[in-house]
């Protein structure tokens, strides 16, 4: 990859989006992947970054092949009443699969399907309860792949 770099003594350090100016003064650090698996292979990841001034965090949603990146990197604010959560759905399968969204505490989530259809996904404790959906919080499983 760096083949033609002439200063490989410099640490190797991934920039930090502009975008993710969560307070005065952002220190933000990549934290960790959570890697995403489906029957043991790794189809995508979440990218975990953290601010040591504010401890937020914040999430990048990865799919594997695909470099372009997804519409949460517009918005990667987070409220202080949310979590970084990954909706399962068990209705589609691969890439499709699984999405990285902001859960509350409760109340309901507007989810926009693989099918481009949102729905209502019931919240409660940061866990979306549905026959067809499931969910878990990213910061559960820094460093682990999650079997989905
Ligand atoms: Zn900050």
């Amino acid at each position: 990859m760096s083949e033609n770099s002439p200063n490989d003594s410099a640490e190797e350090k991934i920039p930090t989006p502009a975008i993710y100016k969560c307070c005065e003064n952002p220190q933000i650090t990549y934290l960790a992947p959570v890697n995403i698996n489906v029957e043991e292979r790794t189809i995508g990841s979440v990218d975990v970054w953290r601010c040591a001034s504010c401890k937020k965090s914040f999430c990048e949603e990865k799919q594997l092949g695909i470099d372009s990146i997804t519409d949460i990197v517009g918005m990667p604010r987070i409220e202080d009443d949310e979590k970084w959560g990954v909706v399962v759905s068990k209705l589609q399968k691969g890439k499709d699969k699984w999405k990285l969204v902001k859960l509350k505490e409760t109340g309901i989530l507007k989810f926009e399907t693989a099918d481009e259809q949102v729905i209502d996904l019931k919240i409660d404790n940061y866990s979306i309860v549905d026959d067809f959906h499931t969910s878990f919080l990213v910061l559960d499983h820094i460093h682990k792949a999650v079997e989905i």
